[in-house]
């Protein structure tokens, strides 16, 4: 925690307007009547290093990093935890005392925490889990489920050799299924997750036939606009336990607030309230 008269945080990407992050932890600086801020700042990928070296001389205490910079950032830090490593990417900096970076990456935490808190009884090791997609956000849920105990990863992905990619990174644990047999994998899967943007407002439509899902299976999507995605939707229907991807996000932030401002803050209604306003 900093002693810094009037700590800063914020997050850094590009673009960053729509990013719901200064919403996040400013209901939580409030809630907790803490002194500082937290700003979204627009920051170019050339200007990334740059940035990082001169924000502790304004007072900030650590940041978030998303798109484009999260690889970028791992590189850029002085001291890495483990899980950001196997993840190869960072979304959260802190600042130290002596001037070095310390890089985290709490993306697959915020999913776990987001499955325990919302679907009450979920185990990873309770069977197989079906992730589709093999972008960078995958790579956090692989990460996180197989670490909590998921016994086998079945993954698809529209680019087959994105998911050969992480399979031979992650090991024999994980089976990779063409894309066009996706659904397939839903027979066998306890744990079901939408990695790909597939359903969110704008983009294409998720599409994969859907019929084999175990109506005892948990499933969540990342996709959070909309909240409830036609996916989570069709699962509901079919009786399975469905968690949104607003969860995640929210959880995610937990260990940055925490580190950066000394309260472990909560997520709950009405933080969720403050940051769909
Ligand atoms: P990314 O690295 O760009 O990966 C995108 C993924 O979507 C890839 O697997 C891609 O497949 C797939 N995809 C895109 N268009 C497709 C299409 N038309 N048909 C089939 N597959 C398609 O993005 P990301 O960072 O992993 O993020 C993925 C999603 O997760 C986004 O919607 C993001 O907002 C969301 N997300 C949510 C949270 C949260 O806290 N809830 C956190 C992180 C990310 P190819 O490899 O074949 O292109």
């Amino acid at each position: 925690m900093t002693d810094h008269p009037y700590p800063l945080a914020g997050v850094l990407g590009n673009p960053i307007a729509h990013s719901r992050s200064p919403k996040l932890h400013r209901h939580w600086l409030k809630t907790y009547d803490l002194v500082g801020d937290y700003v979204a700042l627009p920051v170019e990928g050339d200007n990334l290093e740059t940035v990082l070296k001169t924000l502790p001389k304004m007072g900030f205490v650590g940041v978030n990093v998303t798109i484009p910079h999260k690889v970028h950032a791992l590189h850029i830090a002085d001291q890495v935890t483990d899980r950001a490593t196997l993840i190869g990417a960072a979304n959260t900096l802190t600042f130290l005392p002596d001037g070095k970076i310390y890089a985290d990456n709490t993306d697959g935490y915020g999913f776990i925490e987001n499955l325990r808190q919302n679907a009450s009884g979920w185990r990873a090791n309770a069977g197989p889990a079906a992730v589709f997609g093999a972008g960078g956000a995958a790579r956090a849920i692989i990460v996180a489920l197989l670490d909590a105990g998921a016994p086998e990863i079945l993954l698809s992905n529209r680019t087959r050799a994105k998911a050969e990619t992480l399979r031979q990174e992650f090991g024999s644990r994980v089976r990779v299924v063409e894309w066009v047999q996706a659904g397939n994998m839903l027979e066998e899967a306890a744990t079901v997750v939408n990695t790909t943007s597939l359903g969110m407002k704008g983009a294409a439509e998720f599409r994969v036939p859907l019929d084999g899902l175990r109506p005892d299976a948990v499933v969540t999507d990342l996709v959070y606009t909309p909240l409830r995605t036609p996916l989570l939707d069709t699962a509901s229907e079919m009786g399975c336990t469905t968690v949104d991807g607003l969860g995640m996000l929210l959880h995610q932030g937990v260990p940055g607030f925490e580190r950066w401002f000394g309260v472990r803050p909560e997520v709950n209604d009405a933080l969720r309230k403050a940051v769909l306003a």
